[in-house]
């Protein structure tokens, strides 16, 4: 196999399991309709981070969209940040 097999429910930039349509019960299931991730902009500097094969497949993670969104250095763990609006 030359490629790894794309898994749509894994961010392809952290391997965790991105959440996407988290509040449906088959996050799995792309064509049960729009997620979270459609109503989020990802930054082009984001994008470029996803390998060309991953995109438009696999969506990004709520906690690396989060990360990209806040430049703050220092917590890049990012396990306590709250939503701030
Ligand atoms: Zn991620």
């Amino acid at each position: 196999m030359s490629q790894p097999a794309l898994d749509p429910c894994r961010c392809p930039l952290c391997g965790q399991p991105n959440a996407c349509a988290m509040a449906m019960p088959q996050a799995c299931d792309a064509a049960s309709g729009p997620c979270w991730c459609t109503r989020v902009q990802f930054s082009a500097d984001l994008l470029k981070q996803v390998p060309e094969a991953a995109r438009n497949k696999a969506c990004i993670c709520a906690a690396c969209v989060a990360a990209s969104e806040q430049p703050s250095p220092g917590t890049s763990l990012g396990h306590n940040q709250g939503k701030h609006a």
